[in-house]
């Protein structure tokens, strides 16, 4: 299985964001950190596609309305199109991998990496580097089942990682995110990404992290 091409799955589920509101109602950051993302696989020709919180006309789907990274979500046709592209990949022998995007708005550290159940040992060296990197402030934690397109990835045997990336440029600038992203695009290629793990295995693995959501 090792030899498959690799098809990479960037989702945005909380990219959705209306302008004219004073409050926050989406990632507003993770649009741009899974556009960048999408051009780094799309520029070495690595077969990839960018599923933003919009629905067909363009307009954001609002998380207020439905959150597409909570069970709901199965319904929506935003995620039949994400579970059309597995299928397609599955029929032509490629192996997907789903990177996650979100964005975060406090002032603390520039990106947070969730591990998956069931996927872990690959995001090791992604997390070192991108630490080494943003000097220390990357936080890696263990995901959870709420977490559903990573959940609904791990049941379909596909690796996957929840990508967290600071809101505020002044915490996490414009050349860094493009750095972080380059870091996740190369440990991405990488051939331990399509190791999976069991959850038994994560859970032991994870037991000085704290969990989160
Ligand atoms: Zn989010």
């Amino acid at each position: 299985m090792e030899g498959r091409k690799l098809y990479i799955i960037i989702t945005c589920p909380h990219s959705g964001c209306l302008s004219s509101t004073g409050f926050r109602t989406c990632d507003s950051r993770a649009g741009e950190a899974g556009i960048m993302l999408y051009n780094l696989f799309h520029k070495i020709g690595i077969p990839c596609s960018l599923y933003l919180a919009k629905d067909d006309f363009g307009r954001p789907i609002l998380r207020s309305e439905v959150d597409l990274n909570r069970k709901p979500a199965k319904v929506t046709k935003w995620y039949r199109k994400v579970q059309r592209q597995i299928e397609l990949n599955n029929k032509v022998g490629m192996k997907s991998v789903i990177l996650d995007c979100h964005s975060f708005p406090d002032e603390g550290k520039k990106m947070m990496i969730f591990r998956t159940p069931g996927v872990f040992d690959p995001l090791m060296d992604m997390f070192t580097d991108l630490n080494t990197s943003l000097r220390g402030m990357v936080e890696l934690v263990c995901g959870t089942d709420d977490n559903f397109i990573t959940k609904q990835a791990t049941l379909l045997n596909i690796p996957s990682v929840l990508l967290e990336f600071n809101e505020y440029e002044s915490v996490l600038s414009k050349t860094e995110l493009k750095t972080a992203c380059e870091i996740i695009v190369k440990h991405t290629l990488s051939p331990t990404i399509l190791e999976m793990k069991t959850k038994e295995e994560h859970k032991s693995v994870c037991a000085d992290l704290h969990s989160v959501f």
